[in-house]
């Protein structure tokens, strides 16, 4: 008889315990899920546990039910700036999809009586969407993010930006869920913001671990003039449109070095069009790296092995050394 490893009682334990969760809960905890569908490049393997939250009320009592099983989580936003392993995540992966999203005169009474309003909105909202709130309501600040794929949640953690426009220009403050449990609310000067960086950020690699859960975020904006307000985040959209591929892909593939671009200096070093099994440099914007044939046609390891070919070439044509953009998560 087959002997029954204390890695394989845990996680029968764990699925055990996972199928009451439905009950309690109403979330559906499902094993062995594909996540390349997940991600706007499409491609990477399963996660061992995986569930979609759909209220804050319940992705707090999932992350609480993760750290009384020890089982270390991952939380997915729109997938558009993280790449995951062919090999998965080993863990719990959970999408984010607290929607929430609220123009509030002022969220409580301790924040400052002037006459700026706050968007209020859920981490699992779409970033672009919550602009587009902003914006139907005659308020400005966040038109750049229009054309911005993903959640709220990765745009903080992020601090993702456009067309001059950043998260940490407009956020007021965040609702946290940090490493040691306790809900805590964080304003932007704690959140050590830098060029498409944060302390919330957690490198370059990440596993599934018991990190901070950003649960919602207040983003201080003014009252605008509403036709120019819309025409500005019009420009962005159509700008994004004729520049930018519409294959699969992660966006920016490379952080651009100062005072320089890195799609500039990869289309410099010839590499427009250049493919690499199922992944392709994008002959629209040199500093996207796309994956035509969708779901199946491309894996993790070769936009890795794209990354490094890239950096090793630019390198040599001209001597700067790229640093990736995107995270990589899961077992590498
Ligand atoms: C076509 C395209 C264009 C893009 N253009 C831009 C651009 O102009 N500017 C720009 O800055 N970026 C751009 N990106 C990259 C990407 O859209 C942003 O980085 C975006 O903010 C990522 O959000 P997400 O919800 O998809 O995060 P994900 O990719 O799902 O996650 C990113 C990281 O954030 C963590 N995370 C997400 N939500 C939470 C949460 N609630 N709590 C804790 N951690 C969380 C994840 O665990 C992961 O580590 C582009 C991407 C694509 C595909």
């Amino acid at each position: 008889m087959a002997t029954v490893t204390a890695a394989t009682r845990a996680k029968r334990e764990v699925a055990a315990s996972a199928r009451k969760q439905v009950e309690a809960l109403g979330v559906e905890i499902r094993q062995d899920y594909p996540l390349a569908n997940l991600t706007t490049i499409k491609v990477g393997g399963t996660a061992d546990y995986f569930a979609a939250v759909t209220d804050t009320h319940k992705l707090l009592r999932l992350v609480r039910w993760a750290r009384a099983h020890d089982l270390p989580y991952l939380i997915l936003g729109g997938g558009s700036n993280v790449l995951v392993s062919d090999r998965g995540v080993r863990g719990l992966v959970i999408q984010n999809r607290c929607k929430a999203v609220q123009v509030q005169d002022a969220p409580c009474c301790d924040y400052p009586a002037d006459t700026r309003p706050y968007l209020f909105a859920e981490s699992g909202a779409l970033m672009a969407g919550a602009a587009r709130t902003a914006i139907n309501a005659g308020l400005t600040g966040l038109e750049w993010a229009v054309s911005v794929p993903g959640s709220v949640g990765g745009a903080v953690v992020n601090n993702a930006g456009a067309h001059g426009g950043e998260v940490k220009d407009c956020l007021w403050d965040v609702l946290l869920l940090d490493e040691r449990g306790d809900i805590q609310v964080y304003g932007v000067e704690e959140l050590a913001y830098a060029y498409r960086r944060s302390s919330l950020k957690q490198g370059r690699v990440i596993d599934a671990s018991f990190g901070p859960v950003l649960l919602s975020a207040n983003f201080r904006l003014e009252r605008g003039e509403p036709e120019k307000i819309r025409s500005t985040a019009q420009a962005f959209l159509s700008h994004r449109r004729e520049t930018q591929p519409v294959e699969p892909s992660l966006g920016s593939t490379f952080v651009n070095p100062e005072d320089d671009f890195a799609g500039r200096l990869v289309e410099e070093a010839g590499l427009k069009g250049f493919r690499l099994g199922g992944v392709e440099v994008s002959r629209t914007h040199a500093n996207f790296l796309i994956n035509p044939g969708g779901v199946g046609a491309a894996t993790a390891a070769e936009v890795v092995a794209m990354i490094e070919h890239i950096q090793a070439v630019v390198a040599g044509h001209s001597g700067v050394q790229l640093e990736p953009e995107i995270q990589k998560i899961g077992e590498w």
